[in-house]
């Protein structure tokens, strides 16, 4: 490709509207460029790469015995109502009416269109296992679609499907999706982590996220370099960790005056106390009722364990009113002990505490010396916080660590959910009728290239990993002026292309700087620089995008150099 004819229009400055990092890269460099929001258009450098990471997923789904459909992108709404979410999606659907004024949606995921398919021809055992994928487009109708390609509203996705027999059959699917997409982002060049993950409305279920890790992500992960473990902490189990005063004599309860002391911090001020030894009394609104959850004074709770230890379907702090209705004083003073009618949740560190400090249920008053076991009583205690770094690692004991990371693809074992309820059976070796068994599997294709960016960036633009840049190599003649240096920057680029070398000659009648601008932010691999030193020497420097520094190489050893690098 000559940059002459290249449609990859680079701008000089980084548009307002994008606010990360993978965002401002694809719009400058030339990859991406808005329709609507939420919708972008891929130029043919980003469609490059697209079709790269495509290309690696197909040979891996391939391998794992996938087969490829294509299923539409408008879907009926009577499959949905069968299945009961075409009221639970809510406004993330795009729906749409056709000429009859039937129901339709634009698809956000294919569980029940490919259920559909199975269910009308898939009959006996001997028809599975059958796993079928697609590579494709997804809507979802975001409140707030923002981040660029991380949270569109159109998007490609692979989704693969399997259907098994029984558990064995869905658990060797599972494994083998497992490995597929270990083998996946390996190829395409990325740090990434697979970690156990939270099943959300299902519930119970095995899934696993596979999260690249890059600063700006909106995950947080713990995981443990002793070991394998790695999870999302917004399920990362956390054991009570003691703060060594747990043998102390049991003291009388007082209360005492603490005059516009409000926050855990000014507690620990004003009675000069550990926040270990404070409890954090939350009042909560899970749907209609009030909850409330005690948790030591230095740990933050986790909603979404609270969310499962108490079923419902909105969580939000209960309001000033709320909390005074019941307790009479404000929320800076509130405590568990007196506290009746209300089901109280406690993280299990509450459990340990002696001599603990609390609310006192009484504006501008706490007490000191509480215990639970003499002064209130709990519905139950139960393992409600975050973890933290430097925490035991619950598998090896070592110590926990934790980064960022984009979810880039998650697996999940569906098991009989929406067999059940499309009634997709079949007859198994003794002709007795079984739901079948699903997976489902998806991979956010674009999202994995904005991850890629994310990942792998510095102050002058992208940094491709070689497996998934839209081209390896770009050749630049100093001056397009001097026959010497176009004749040979010519040469080298045709030598490239011939041993399939994916070739980019920036042909344009610019200054060397400008050139080597644009290919930092455009983030070949590899930049060979043919000038004086070329006519004279015969020499061509080489730079990696990865490096500072260039290296001379003779010209006739270029190529293998590339190869070299290439195919290592
Ligand atoms: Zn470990």
């Amino acid at each position: 490709m000559r940059m002459t004819k290249a449609f990859i229009p680079t701008l000089r400055s980084t548009p307002a509207e994008a606010e990360i990092i993978s965002h401002q890269l694809l719009l400058r460099a030339g990859y991406i460029r808005k329709s609507a929001a939420g919708v972008y258009t891929y130029l043919p450098f980003a469609q490059r790469v697209l079709k790269k990471i495509e290309d690696i997923i197909r040979d891996e789904m391939d391998k794992a015995g996938g087969q490829e459909v294509l299923l539409p992108i408008i879907q009926p709404a009577e499959l949905w109502l069968e299945t009961g979410r075409w009221h639970v999606y809510g406004e993330e659907m795009f729906r749409l009416k056709d000429r009859h004024d039937r129901d339709f949606c634009l698809g956000p995921t294919h569980e029940e269109i490919i259920t559909d398919l199975i269910r009308g021809e898939v009959n006996s055992y001997r028809q599975l296992p059958l796993r079928l994928y697609q590579i494709q487009n997804k809507y979802r109708d975001e409140r707030r679609p923002r981040f660029g390609l991380m949270r569109g509203r159109e998007f490609i996705m692979k989704d693969l499907y399997s259907f098994d027999k029984d558990e064995e059959g869905l658990e060797t699917s599972y494994q083998k999706m497992y490995q597929a997409y270990t083998n996946i982002f390996t190829r395409c060049g990325l740090k990434f982590r697979p970690v156990e993950a939270d099943s959300g409305a299902i519930g119970g279920n095995v899934t696993h996220e596979f999260m690249v890790l890059a600063e700006n992500g909106e995950a947080s992960i713990v995981y443990c370099d002793d070991c394998d473990y790695a999870a999302n902490i917004e399920i990362a189990p956390c054991q009570p960790v003691e703060i060594g005063n747990e043998k102390e004599d049991i003291k009388p309860l007082e209360k005492v005056h603490t005059p516009n002391v409000r926050t855990i911090d000014e507690i620990v001020k004003f009675l000069n106390v550990n926040p270990q030894k404070c409890i954090k009394t939350l009042f909560y609104k899970a749907d209609e009722q009030v909850i409330v959850v005690l948790i030591r004074g230095d740990r933050n709770i986790n909603e979404i364990k609270l969310q499962k230890v108490h079923p419902c379907y909105s969580l939000e702090l209960a309001t000033e009113d709320e909390v005074r209705d019941i307790t009479g004083c404000k929320t800076g003073f509130i405590g568990p002990v007196g506290l009746k009618e209300v089901p109280i949740y406690a993280d299990l560190e509450i459990k340990n505490l002696v001599n603990a400090v609390s609310g006192a249920n009484e504006d501008h008053y706490h007490l000191v010396n509480v215990n639970g076991n003499r002064d209130f009583e709990v519905t139950g205690f139960y393992d409600l916080r975050f973890v933290e770094v430097g925490e035991q690692c619950p598998k090896c004991k070592s110590s926990l660590k934790m980064a960022r990371g984009i979810e880039v693809g998650q697996v999940f074992k569906l098991g009989t959910k929406y067999s059940e309820a499309l009634n997709a059976k079949f007859l198994d070796e003794n002709g007795k009728e079984n739901l079948i068994l699903m997976g489902c599997y998806g991979i956010g294709v674009t999202r994995t290239m904005a991850a890629a960016v994310e990942q792998n960036y510095d102050a002058n633009g992208i940094i491709w990993p070689k497996s998934i840049a839209p081209y390896h190599v770009v050749v630049i003649p100093i001056s397009i002026k001097d026959e010497d240096h176009i004749k040979n920057a010519q040469k080298l680029y045709e030598q490239l292309i011939d041993k399939g070398i994916e070739v980019v000659l920036d042909d344009r009648n610019e200054r060397p700087g400008v050139k080597f601008k644009d290919a930092d932010l455009i983030g070949f691999p590899i930049r060979l620089t043919v000038g004086k030193k070329t006519v004279i020497e015969g020499l061509v420097e080489y730079k990696l995008r990865t490096e500072q520094e260039s290296i001379d190489v003779p010209i006739e050893q270029v190529v293998n150099k590339v190869l070299e690098y290439l195919n290592t």
